[in-house]
């Protein structure tokens, strides 16, 4: 082997940098199998062996700990990835190097790089010229075999995993409020403190059939609820603690405090980007369910009917609660409002006016995690009113066309400064040059002069990394800018905007993708007199508006201040019924739009406080019927008779017809028996007119 070792290394991968990649993938590894680590750092001999200077030999030993399923997060595996292609390595040093990379696809990457730049690879087993198909092919076979093993052992672990959860018989961390007992049977918490705590959890909810009543009747009475610390030092001790929403639902639906085992309710899925995200799976696809496999807190029925309520309360309020793609609803900013005072995404909710949708916006996330009063609650129909008007107002072709032309100036700019900036770091590494040359160049048993060049090397190395730091940061910021496709796309918009935005067959849908594409985010604070939106454009720009607060809903059921005035004025010569009639000849509305009648009349006189007609009729003098009758000297009966035949002035003080009566004067009608009423009243009416006649002579 070492002979054909030998042909394969030429002074051309001699001349280059050999690099040694040490990886071990738990932290666990690195301390415990430090005979491996060995091995690895073992392969530099052989480099040297091979013909290698030992200083240039490079470790890269930056993935200690790392796990090697994928080269996302592994800065080491990318470094040697990036020397490797700029044909810096002459060779690459690993042990059974198919564990360089243990997902396949890095694997052969890294192998089709070394190929194109004349790599070498080593392990324990020999050299390799993956430009070589034999070569190549036994590489990539390793590869195959290393993934392989690492499904093979993947899959027996997982295996033995399942066996023990069919059983019931896996251990899983007991969630609060259970532990294990020593025969590995999960029982309730002996702690009665505990103990007491998720009893009065579940007993809340059943009284109030909401999580957050429950939380909120916790924060009230100012209960903790335990926690198990599951890091650090006090790993396994229970502390105490605030009540949050996310934890009773939690409980809520774990099935293990109705005393059952289940597997497989999440599954982690893999991302693009390396990440793991957490899927919940329907309960018809869980593994296992094994009921009554232990004692619980509330039996499987109660645990059923919470289900379905909790499902039927997210129903009622919405699920989502973060950024949310454009819903049915007609809340036009749904999704891009952030509260003012807190700093939190705001949510939506709808109530019915008259028949319409009106949206309000809400903040109330902190208020649901620990159940505090809501953080604002703003009715949105004005602000969406104002940010359409807004945007079409903005959103003419000819600003675009401006704005448009503005960036493509400042990108040309960009490119000049982006110029300029490049040259300074040439002459950054210029300088770096001289100052090497001058440090070789010095007689190295001057060891006063040799070390101050050294160290002035170091500094101009140090410049020029940092000059190119700064040149690739600004030139990424510079990046950012809109490109073809977006321009166009906004331009397009543009000239159809308007029409497209007022037309009332858009759907609200559309209509707010339309502003998503144009609005960042916007911002509501409710200040003292006034609302005060903040309205952040896509591309920076921003724009401050005050509203009027919007009126709550009793103000806008309110009657006018005006309407209000006019009753109290008609009240002092109408009754009720007229007062009602008038208002509606003027086209006057009650506060809820309705016509008046005589009952919200006198509802409006007494709940403002006016004065009741009655007593301002009595104010001005007017008797009662007993007391015109004892004045008179005749029975009540007979008083209403005599004004219904108009011998007395009664004025109506409400809508039945009772009266007050002024005072009869010099000249009270009497009893006249024997003659009809009807023909003293003509008698009276003739009297009066030869009154006045003898007036107007006068
Ligand atoms: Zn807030």
């Amino acid at each position: 082997m070492t002979h054909d070792a030998h042909q394969k290394v030429k002074a051309s991968h001699l001349k280059r940098t050999a690099y040694l990649y040490v990886r071990q993938s738990t932290l666990r590894q690195v301390l415990e199998n430090t005979e491996s680590t060995q091995r690895q750092y073992a392969l530099k001999q052989h480099a040297v062996s091979l013909g290698w200077p030992l200083d240039r030999i490079v470790v890269i030993d930056t993935d200690l700990g790392q796990s090697g399923a994928s080269a996302a997060d592994r800065e080491g595996f990318k470094r040697l990835v990036t020397e490797v292609s700029l044909g810096r390595a002459g060779i690459v040093l690993g042990l059974e190097v198919s564990r360089l990379a243990r997902n396949s696809m890095d694997w052969h990457r890294l192998l089709e790089i070394c190929a194109l730049s004349d790599t070498l690879i080593l392990d324990e087993d020999g050299v390799y010229d993956p430009a070589h198909f034999n070569d190549r092919l036994l590489l990539g076979l390793k590869g195959t075999m290393s993934e392989a093993e690492l499904h093979v052992l993947r899959a027996r672990l997982q295996g033995g995993i399942r066996n023990k959860a069919r059983r019931g018989e896996l251990f899983i961390r007991p969630p609060m409020g259970f532990v294990y007992a020593t025969e590995g049977k999960m029982e309730i918490d002996p702690d009665q403190q505990v103990q007491q705590a998720v009893r009065l959890l579940f007993e809340t909810f059943r009284r109030t059939g909401s999580a957050m009543a429950v939380v909120k009747y916790f924060a009230d009475q100012e209960l903790k609820f335990p926690r198990r610390v599951h890091t650090g030092p006090s790993q396994g001790e229970v502390t105490w603690a605030g009540l949050e929403h996310s934890r009773v639902l939690r409980i809520l639906h774990n099935p293990r405090y109705a005393g059952a085992f289940v597997y497989g309710r999440t599954h982690m899925r893999k991302t693009l980007d390396g990440d793991y995200v957490v899927q919940h799976v329907p309960r018809e696809e869980w593994e296992v369910l094994i009921r009554q496999a232990h004692a619980g807190y509330i039996d499987w029925d109660e645990y059923e009917q919470n289900q379905r309520r909790l499902h039927d309360n997210c129903q009622a309020y919405g699920a989502d609660r973060r950024r949310s793609p454009p819903r049915e609803g007609p809340a036009l900013l749904q999704g891009l409002l952030i509260c003012g005072r807190c700093g939190k995404r705001m949510t939506v909710r709808y109530h019915s006016r008259r028949g319409h949708l009106m949206p309000d916006y809400v903040c109330q996330r902190e208020g649901i995690e620990h159940g505090e009063p809501v953080c604002q609650h703003i009715p949105g129909a004005a602000i969406d009113e104002k940010v359409g008007e807004l945007l079409v107002e903005a959103l003419t072709p000819v600003t675009i066309d401006v704005a448009l032309a503005v960036q493509g100036e400042l990108q040309t700019r960009l490119e000049e400064a982006d110029r300029l900036r490049q040259q300074q770091v040439e002459r950054a590494r210029y300088e770096a040059e001289l100052a090497r040359r001058r440090y070789l160049r010095v007689d190295p048993d001057n060891r006063l002069v040799a070390d101050s060049l050294e160290a002035d090397w170091n500094s101009k190395l140090k410049l020029v990394a940092e000059a190119q730091e700064s040149c690739d940061r600004q030139r990424s910021e510079d990046r950012k800018h809109v490109d073809e496709q977006q321009r166009a796309a906004i331009l397009a918009l543009s000239t159809a905007f308007p029409q497209l935005w007022c037309d009332p067959a858009t759907p609200d849908r559309e209509r707010k993708r339309m502003v998503r594409l144009l609005l960042e985010d916007v911002t509501l604070v409710r200040e003292d007199h006034h609302l005060a939106v903040h309205i952040r454009f896509k591309g920076g720009a921003q724009r401050s508006e005050q509203l009027p607060l919007p009126q709550r809903s009793w103000e806008q059921r309110q009657t006018k201040p005006d309407v209000v005035a006019t009753i109290d004025r008609l009240l002092d010569h109408h009754p009720y019924p007229e007062i009602a009639a008038k208002l509606n000849e003027e086209g006057l509305h009650s506060g809820e739009g309705l016509p008046f009648t005589a009952r919200i009349v006198a509802r409006i006189q007494r709940s403002y406080g006016l004065a009741s007609r009655y007593d301002r009729l009595r104010k001005a003098g007017m008797l009662t019927v007993e007391e015109i009758a004892k004045v008179l000297g005749v029975h009540p009966q007979r008083v209403t008779r005599w004004n219904r035949a108009g011998l007395l002035r009664g004025l109506a003080y409400n809508g039945k017809n009772d009266c007050l009566y002024e005072p009869p004067g010099d000249n009270p009608p009497r009893k006249a028996m024997g003659v009809k009423l009807s023909e003293r009243v003509a008698a009276r009416a003739l009297a009066t007119q030869g009154a006045q006649e003898v007036q107007c002579e006068a």
